[in-house]
């Protein structure tokens, strides 16, 4: 089992201490959620997964694994692949061309060429503009190639960094549709969202960040019930 595990992390920028103490754990094959409102600490949680930002204190592993000290392509390599905020493709290249920087870590062409058919079967829409331009995509395809660059890295566990941000209703929903797909063909995932009632639809387990730190946490059913979350996240959608 190949479970990632946060104990105790603190981590920041500067003075600035962005989170302290988080301890959560992804089981594999599962979907967590990790709520909060901005500037809780959410997207420096999944940076610290990933090795962009280092912990001050406390451990991050994967299947027991300490990720201390190892550079971010290391942990894509062992394979942990971040799907950033704001999708951050690269505008001036094609559809293909970003696609195929997501495989940069991997030298089995032949895998490769086969999870490029993958992604187009998830994505046919990926496939339909294959050679345009990626900055002249709408903003759901966008996400969908930023999705789809991320599994072009073969995740065990992906890190999705608010895929509904700035999205319509519909398209969100079928982004969501997929990340459960891609989640039952086997890779875990840590979803980070301000969605709150979508993500505690799909996720199993959510945990809330509060000002750095964890507030509260359990499983996804659990928590649509619960009064606090109910009265701070999910409003009148609940
Ligand atoms: P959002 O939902 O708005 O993206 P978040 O929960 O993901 O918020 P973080 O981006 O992790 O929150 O930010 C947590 C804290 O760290 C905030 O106070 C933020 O201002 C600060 N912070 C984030 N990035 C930096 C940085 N590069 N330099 C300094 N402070 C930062």
């Amino acid at each position: 089992m190949k479970v990632l595990k946060l104990e105790n992390a603190t981590a920041g920028y500067g003075n600035v201490i962005a989170i302290r103490d988080v301890s959560l754990e992804v089981p594999e094959g599962a979907i967590v959620t990790l709520l909060g409102s901005n500037g809780a600490g959410k997207s420096t949680t999944l940076k610290l997964i990933s090795g962009i930002v280092k912990a001050r204190a406390g451990t991050v592993s994967f299947g027991g694994e300490n990720l201390a000290g190892m550079t971010p392509d290391r942990i894509v390599k062992l394979g942990i692949v971040h799907c950033p905020e704001n999708r951050q493709v690269f505008p001036h290249f094609t559809v293909y061309e970003n696609l195929m920087i997501g495989s940069y870590t991997r030298r089995d062409r032949r895998k490769v060429k086969e999870d490029l058919e993958r992604v187009y079967d998830i994505f046919p829409r990926l496939r339909e503009r294959s050679s345009q331009y990626a900055g002249t995509l709408s903003g759901g395809e966008q996400q969908m190639l930023a999705i789809g660059r991320a599994l072009m890295a073969a995740p065990r566990l992906l890190l999705l960094d608010e895929p509904s941000l700035g999205l319509a209703p519909i398209i969100i929903r079928e982004i969501f549709n997929i990340i459960k797909k891609i989640n039952e063909s086997g890779t875990s995932i840590l979803l980070v969202e301000q969605n709150a009632n979508l993500a505690l639809k799909i996720a199993d387990f959510a945990y809330v960040l509060e000002h750095g730190r964890i507030a509260i946490s359990g499983q996804s059913d659990r928590l649509r019930n619960d009064g606090r979350i109910k009265e701070l996240y999910l409003g009148s959608h609940s």
